[in-house]
């Protein structure tokens, strides 16, 4: 089992030491990490802060690949924050640098951030999470360059409602078009834990998306604890995969230069 989705210090909101993280999931037995550390173009009020040095990354995660080699599988990825008018740039990186893996993940709407609030203002939360699920359903078409859609739901973490889960009955007209349009392109969509560690309760998306992707013929998922730190890695997997086994998954899949390779579940 591999954790597709964590954050080291390369990312502006992480402090989580690659090695450290290695060490941990050694112990936790994990088969492999997937570094995915945060670009976002054009974040709003801190415009440089969460960009990388594409050769620094590749130079540091490839000495520690050969260092942990006969321990632990380490893959580079990269988790790129969509908007509209970043497509060119992140097109441009994707087709520079070789990465493993590309999460396609949605943080800003409309230059707004959910997580200081600002995107919520001014909007219910119906407005809201459908806003936000209309911007998911653009960055599924807007490029083509990516192998998952992170953390569909991300949104609902952050605003300020009794009731913060995004179901999928309340919406599921765009939900659907979002599947639809994952597994038209055949492109996965991941399971993130983090949510099981915030007060949102849930994984996101929940397994009720999950049920409905299966239905529709979905069948690539990655499964990322989206770590900050090394004593999150690999959280909640195990009733995770139960769950994903319950609804009818035969596997999950991590990414080795951007092809699928199927893990039996
Ligand atoms: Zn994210
Ligand atoms: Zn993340």
């Amino acid at each position: 089992m591999h954790d597709n989705h964590i954050h080291s210090k390369f990312s502006t909101d992480s402090n989580m030491d690659a090695d450290e993280a290695c060490k941990r999931a050694v112990e936790i037995g994990l088969e492999g990490l997937v570094f995915t550390d945060h670009v976002d173009y054009d974040y709003p009020d801190f415009d440089e802060s969460f960009l990388i040095d594409y050769n620094e990354y590749f130079s540091f995660f490839s000495k520690l690949k050969d260092k942990w080699e006969s321990k632990l599988q380490i893959l580079i990825g990269v988790e790129m924050g969509f908007q509209p008018q970043v497509v060119d740039k992140i097109n441009n990186i994707l087709n520079r640098y070789d990465f493993d893996f590309v999460i396609n993940s949605v943080h800003i709407i409309e230059h707004k951030d959910p997580y200081t609030g600002a995107f919520f203002i001014g909007r219910t939360q119906q407005q809201a999470y459908e806003r936000y699920l209309e911007e998911i359903l653009c960055s599924v078409n807007a490029y083509d360059n990516y192998d998952v859609i992170g953390h569909i739901g991300y949104a609902a973490r952050y605003g300020n409602f009794e009731d913060k889960p995004l179901r999928y009955k309340d919406y599921s007209d765009i939900i659907d078009e979002i599947l639809k349009a994952v597994i038209e392109k055949g492109k996965g969509i991941e399971l993130n834990t983090s949510g099981l560690r915030s007060d949102l309760g849930c994984t996101i998306p929940g397994y009720d998306v999950f049920k409905r992707y299966f239905e529709l013929g979905g069948e690539v998922i990655t499964v990322g604890s989206d770590s900050h730190f090394a004593e999150h890695l690999g959280h909640s997997f195990s009733e995770g995969l139960e769950h994903l086994k319950n609804i009818g998954f035969k596997h999950v899949v991590h990414f080795e230069k951007r092809k699928p390779v199927f893990e039996r579940i």
